[in-house]
C-alpha cells in the first residue's frame, strides 16, 4: 500500500513523449484547499491506503499547492472538430497531468483538472467549479460502478476561492484517472498540421502502451483502428442501454481507448425521449440521444481521415488508396457492430438472456417508440419491469403509462415470448436485476448534492457516490435515490458552463 499520493511510485509516460506533444509547466495553487470527497474503491484500485485524505500533502499535491521534485507535470497538445466543424488547436486548458502510475500491471494517468492556466487555456481561466466536478466525480464513478468503461476520479478538492461562471462559484479540482486521456483529436492535430513524425510516433506509443497485441500484426495501424471502432461501437451501445447522453461528443472528447471522457453537459434520461437533448446549449440537437451512434461514426471517420498519412505509407495515389481500401471496410463495419452490441445488451435488460432474434429485435424497437411516446422513466422501467416479470398485473408501470392500451398490447407480446424461453420467471427477474440499475445519477440527485456542497455539506455527494458503486444491489438506507424524480427535476437545464 501506498500511504499517501506523494509515495505512488509515479513515472512518465506520456511525458516521453517530448516537446512535440506537450509542454511541461506546474499546476497553479488554490489557497486553502479541503477535501470534498474521495473515492475509497478507486484509491483502492491503485494501491492507495485510504487514509491519505488525511495527510496534508496529499491534499496540497491535489490541489496545485506542492509539487514533489520527482514529478514534471504538463498538459498536452490536441485539436479537434466540435459540433462537427474543424476547431483547430485545442489542448489541456484546464487539465494537468502529474504522471503516470503503475499498479497490478495496470496504467493510470493522473491529472488535475481545474488547476489552472496552460498554454492551450485559449480564452479560458483554466479552472473549474465544485459544480461540474461533483458532476464529473460522481458519473466517473456511477459509469465504472454499471461497467461502463470510463475515465475516473479520485477526489474532488475544493478552495474558498471563487470563480467567475454566470455568478462567482467554489473553484474545485477533479483528481481523474484513466490509462490514458489521449484523444481522437490529438491524431488530428499532427494530421492537420502536416507533422506526419509526430502523428507515427503518437500512434506507436498509443499501441506500445495501450494495444501491445497488435504491435505485431501485418498493418497495426489499420488493427489499431479497427479496435477503437469496436471499443466506440461498444461504449455508445452500453451508453444507449442506460439511457446516458455524453452532451458534447466532439473528436476532442472521444478517447482512443474507448473510455468516456469528459463529462459535462451529460445527462441520464429520466423520462424517456428518443431526441432527448441534455446539452442546453446544443440547440440543433447534434448530440441527442438518438444521435449519439451516428456521432461515435462520424467521428471515426475523423480519426481514420487523421490515420491516412501513416497509413499510406508513401504518399503516392496508390499507397492512398490502398490505405482507404483498407479503412473503408472497417467503417462500414460499425453500424452493424453497433446495432448487434445494443441489441444484445438490450436482450438482457428484457431478459431473454442475450438471445438476439427478429421477435426480441422487434419487441425491443417498438419498446422504445412505447417508452417514447409514454414518456416513460428509462430507469425506473426496466428496473420495475422485472417486477412485471413475475406478476404481470402488477400496475407498477402500467400507471404511468399514457397510452394504456398500447402499453398492455407490448406487455402481452412480452410475456408471451418470455414463455418461450421455457426459463423461471424468477430466474429471469433476478437475471434482469444485474443489469437493470436501481440508482442512477439523476439530474436532480446531482443537483441536490451541488446545492449541499455548495453550502458545506459535502454528506450528500458522498453518499450519493457510496450508492452509485453498486447501482443493481438494493441498498435499503438509499432507497429515496431510487424514486421517481420531483417535477421540478423535469426543468432543469445543464449548459456547457463548467
Ligand atoms: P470541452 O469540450 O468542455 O471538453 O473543452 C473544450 C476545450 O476547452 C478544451 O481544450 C478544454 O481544455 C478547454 N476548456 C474548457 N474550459 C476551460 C477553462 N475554464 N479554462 C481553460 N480551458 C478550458
Ligand atoms: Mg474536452
Amino acid at each position: 500500500m501506498y500511504p499517501t499520493i506523494s509515495t505512488l511510485p509515479f513515472s512518465k509516460g506520456f511525458l516521453e513523449l517530448g516537446s512535440d506533444f506537450l509542454t511541461t509547466l506546474d499546476p497553479s495553487p488554490l489557497p486553502h484547499p479541503n477535501w470534498v470527497a474521495v473515492s475509497h474503491g478507486l484509491a483502492q484500485d491503485i494501491g492507495l491506503d485510504s487514509s491519505f485524505i488525511q495527510d496534508q500533502l496529499s491534499l496540497d499535491i491535489l490541489t496545485g499547492n506542492a509539487l514533489p521534485n520527482h514529478l514534471q507535470a504538463f498538459a498536452s497538445v490536441y485539436s479537434g472538430h466540435q459540433f462537427g466543424v474543424w476547431a483547430g488547436q485545442l489542448g489541456d486548458g484546464r487539465a494537468i497531468t502529474l504522471g503516470q502510475i503503475k499498479h497490478q500491471d495496470q496504467v493510470w494517468e493522473m491529472q488535475l483538472k481545474g488547476a489552472g492556466k496552460t498554454p492551450y487555456s485559449r480564452m479560458g481561466d483554466g479552472r473549474a467549479v465544485l459544480r461540474s466536478s461533483i458532476r464529473e466525480f460522481l458519473c466517473s464513478e456511477a459509469m465504472h460502478g454499471l461497467g461502463i468503461p470510463t475515465t475516473r476520479a479520485l477526489a474532488i478538492t475544493a478552495s474558498p476561492a471563487t470563480v467567475l461562471r454566470e455568478t462567482p462559484e467554489t473553484a474545485a479540482i477533479v483528481t481523474r484517472l484513466a490509462p490514458s486521456f489521449i484523444r481522437f483529436g490529438h491524431f488530428e492535430h499532427f494530421a492537420s498540421n502536416g507533422l506526419h513524425q509526430q502523428l507515427k510516433t503518437l500512434t506507436d506509443y498509443v499501441i506500445q502502451e495501450h494495444y501491445p497485441h497488435l504491435a505485431a500484426h501485418p498493418k497495426p495501424y489499420v488493427s489499431l483502428f479497427e479496435e477503437v471502432l469496436k471499443r466506440s461501437a461498444s461504449l455508445v451501445a452500453k451508453w444507449q442501454a442506460v439511457g446516458f447522453c455524453h452532451g458534447v461528443l466532439n473528436t476532442d472528447n472521444m478517447s482512443i481507448l474507448g473510455l468516456t471522457l469528459d463529462y459535462g453537459p451529460f445527462g441520464f434520461m429520466d423520462k424517456f425521449a428518443f431526441h432527448h437533448i441534455c446539452n442546453h446549449t446544443d440547440s440543433q440537437g447534434r448530440y441527442a440521444y438518438s444521435n449519439q451512434p451516428q456521432v461515435f461514426y462520424w467521428n471515426l471517420v475523423r480519426l481514420a481521415e487523421a490515420l491516412l498519412p501513416i497509413i499510406a505509407s508513401d504518399h503516392t495515389d496508390e499507397a492512398m488508396e490502398a490505405a482507404i481500401a483498407d479503412l473503408q471496410p472497417i467503417l462500414s463495419r460499425f453500424a452493424h457492430l453497433y446495432q448487434q452490441d445494443y441489441l444484445q445488451l438490450m436482450s438482457h435488460k428484457l431478459g431473454f438472456g442475450g438471445e438476439v432474434n427478429e421477435t426480441s429485435t422487434q419487441l425491443i424497437q417498438d419498446l422504445v417508440k412505447l417508452m417514447d411516446q409514454n414518456h416513460l422513466d428509462f430507469t425506473y422501467f426496466f428496473r420495475k419491469l422485472a417486477q412485471i416479470v413475475v406478476q404481470p398485473q402488477d400496475p407498477i408501470i402500467r400507471n404511468l403509462a399514457i397510452d394504456i392500451t398500447s402499453y398492455d398490447a407490448w406487455i402481452s407480446r412480452y410475456v408471451k415470448y418470455l414463455d418461450t424461453l421455457h426459463i423461471p420467471k424468477d430466474v429471469i427477474a433476478s437475471n434482469m436485476n444485474l443489469v437493470n440499475p436501481k440508482y442512477i445519477l439523476r439530474q436532480h440527485l446531482a443537483q441536490m448534492a451541488i446545492t449541499q456542497s455548495q453550502n458545506g455539506d459535502h454528506s450528500l455527494t458522498q453518499s450519493l457516490q457510496k450508492c452509485l458503486t453498486r447501482p443493481f444491489d438494493e441498498q435499503p438506507e438509499f432507497e429515496e435515490f431510487a424514486q421517481l424524480p420531483p417535477s421540478w427535476a423535469d426543468h432543469l437545464e445543464v449548459s456547457c458552463s463548467s
